[in-house]
Formats: structure tokens, C-alpha cells, sequence
């Protein structure tokens, strides 16, 4: 009976340690590039979020070089898919952690940098631990950084694990679009995500 308990305990510890951020060993990250299809997002001329996600996304997949980290990524294709779908698609994965990507745009032309977001759960405070490891590292290369937001999404909100959304910079903003619209300025943020999740 005692090593009934032991071996429960050992066995609780155990998958503690894997769900546990601050000592992470393989983790399934699914990547949620904003928008698809007839849903272009923000936009400012030709140029469309929903482009600038999905390019990010795929740099992203591209970069994590780490064994330990699983990258999938939810959309692969320009294709609309709801907030209901994504959810469920999520949940089916279930992921350690779920970053959805989206860019901003702001009638204040000033406005600019990267803001990251979570929702009020019970995975706040792991979804924190990430978002602030993720401004972190765009702050370290001078990014102009909030501070971390709480938000009522509704993909943060209904997905059963950790989950944060980074809004990349701003397409109304003339400095932020030199890496939001170039393929070295998306590598660039790809790589700042990268560099967060080790
Ligand atoms: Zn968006």
C-alpha cells in the first residue's frame, strides 16, 4: 500500500515537473497566425495582417530549431477559420502552450511596438510567465514594449491551457511596418518568439 503511494506521488511529481514552465522539458506549442481568407484583419494598402501572421508563423516553425519544443502550426493555408473552430482545434492538440499572432493598427500613426496579452483563467499565471518571457526578449533587442495585458479574448478565454496573444506592431506606423512587411523583419520577431520558449 505504501509503495502504492510512493509511486502515485513519484508519478504526480512527474507530470508536474513536464506542465511546470520553469522547468520545461518537451513542449507542444501551437502557433494561431490571426485571421485567413475572407477575414484579412488590419490592413493598410495591399498590405493585410492576415499575410504578415502567417509569414511570421512560418518563419517561426522555420527557426525552432530546439528538440524539445513541438511547433505546429494551425494555419497553413489563407483560409478563414472561426473562433469556434480554432478552440476546438486546439483543444484536440493539446497544447503546453498557445501563441496567437496578430498586428495592430491605430488611427494615432505614433503608436508603435509589440504588446502581448493574457486572459483572466486558471491558466493565468503560466500564460504570464510566458508573455512576460516573450516581452522580454523584444525588449532586450529595443523594442518599444507595454506592459503585460490582461484581455477577455475569446480564444485566450476557452482554450484549456496557457495562452497569449502578441500583437507584432503596428501596420499604422511607419517604423514598425519596416519589420512587419519584410521577410528579415519577420525573421527577426520569429527568432525574439524563438529565443523565449527555451
Ligand atoms: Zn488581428
Amino acid at each position: 500500500m505504501k509503495l502504492i503511494c510512493v509511486l502515485m506521488c513519484l508519478c504526480f511529481t512527474f507530470s508536474q515537473a513536464i506542465a511546470d514552465p520553469t522547468n520545461p522539458k518537451k513542449i507542444k506549442v501551437v502557433i494561431d497566425a490571426g485571421h485567413g481568407g475572407k477575414d484579412g484583419g488590419a490592413q493598410l494598402n495591399s498590405i493585410l495582417e492576415k499575410q504578415i501572421v502567417a509569414d511570421v508563423s512560418s518563419q517561426l516553425k522555420a527557426l525552432c530549431s530546439d528538440k524539445n519544443i513541438e511547433i505546429i502550426l494551425l494555419r497553413t493555408e489563407d483560409e478563414f477559420i472561426s473562433l469556434q473552430d480554432r478552440v476546438s482545434r486546439i483543444k484536440t492538440l493539446s497544447p503546453d502552450l498557445v501563441i496567437s499572432l496578430h498586428a495592430n493598427y491605430s488611427q494615432d500613426r505614433d503608436r508603435n511596438g509589440v504588446e502581448v496579452f493574457v486572459a483572466n483563467n486558471d491558466f493565468t499565471v503560466k500564460s504570464s510567465y510566458f508573455g512576460a518571457k516573450i516581452l522580454e526578449s523584444f525588449k532586450k533587442k529595443d523594442f518599444q514594449t507595454s506592459a503585460l495585458q490582461s484581455a477577455n479574448f475569446y480564444l485566450l478565454k476557452n482554450v484549456d491551457c496557457p495562452a497569449v496573444t502578441i500583437e507584432l506592431g503596428f501596420l499604422s506606423n511607419a517604423e514598425d511596418m519596416k519589420y512587419l512587411n519584410s521577410e528579415f523583419g519577420q525573421k527577426f520577431l520569429a527568432k525574439q518568439i524563438v529565443s523565449s520558449l527555451n
